[in-house]
């Protein structure tokens, strides 16, 4: 595979303030966030419930959206699962401890990344920052700027239009999914260990936890595995990382 130009033409970085849609129920937090967030530069739209939150998304236009879990009358999975279905914005869950559980599924729909509460202001504002510097990075797919095609075992990549085929039907892959199955991809047949992989697709400065790259690995069996409990594609190599075996048979 030739080396893929990162050219960065998109506005990117923009200095003018950012602008985020806060989901929250809880006035305390309300406060505290709009003017912590307000002060960081960010501009600050408040929705208090899950179908609050929907409505001001369809109508306005944001940068990233903290979404607690726990809102009235639509759940902050619910609200996240509808948000993905057409759109690719910066999600950050906001949970409880208790809500450990749902957490590996708000990954799994999509959410790129979450807090738990309480949490400090620093902590949130420096994950956002994450969320938002890791999508400014990320190249803009280009119409019919040439293909660059990887094609191992039972699933094709083209990488620029960010397209994935698997058995010949084309699936849907969320960006981080198609990013960490294009570089195992482009590295089959060798072992990328879990630290290069997290840090090649969500970058050295990835404060959450590991179990994020589980979560996705999981998610890419479910699609190109024929059966994701025995994977003979997306193999896992114990103690090491994982690899992508070119040489599988088709199913
Ligand atoms: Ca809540």
């Amino acid at each position: 595979m030739s080396e893929k130009k990162k050219q960065k033409q998109k506005p990117g970085v923009r200095e003018a303030r950012l602008s985020v849609l806060l989901a929250e129920d809880e006035e305390s937090f309300i406060d505290a966030l709009q003017i912590g967030l307000r002060a960081e530069g960010f501009d600050v739209t408040v929705a208090r419930d899950g179908v609050e939150a929907l409505q001001a998304f369809d109508e306005g236009s944001f940068d990233l959206i903290l979404l607690d879990m726990m809102l009235p009358r639509m759940s902050g999975l619910d609200v996240c699962r509808s948000i993905r279905g057409s759109s690719d914005v910066p999600i950050i869950m906001v949970t409880a401890k208790s809500e450990e559980i749902d957490t590996v599924v708000a990954l799994e729909i999509g959410a790129d990344d979450y807090v738990t509460k309480p949490y400090r202001l620093r902590e949130l504002v420096a994950r956002m920052r994450a969320v938002l510097r890791r999508r400014a990075a990320e190249p803009a797919a280009e119409e019919g700027d040439g293909f660059e095609v990887i094609e191992l075992a039972d699933v094709k990549l083209e990488l620029d239009r960010r397209r994935a085929m698997v058995r010949e039907e084309e699936v849907h892959l969320r960006r981080k999914e198609f990013d960490l199955l294009a570089i195992l991809m482009e590295n089959a047949g060798r072992v990328l260990t879990r630290e290069v992989l997290i840090d090649r697709i969500w970058g050295s400065d990835y404060i959450g936890d590991t179990k994020t790259l589980d979560v996705h690995i999981k998610r890419l069996r479910a699609v190109i595995e024929v059966d994701p409990k025995s994977p003979v594609m997306l193999t896992t190599v114990r103690g090491v990382g994982y690899r992508f075996d070119g040489k599988a048979p088709n199913a």
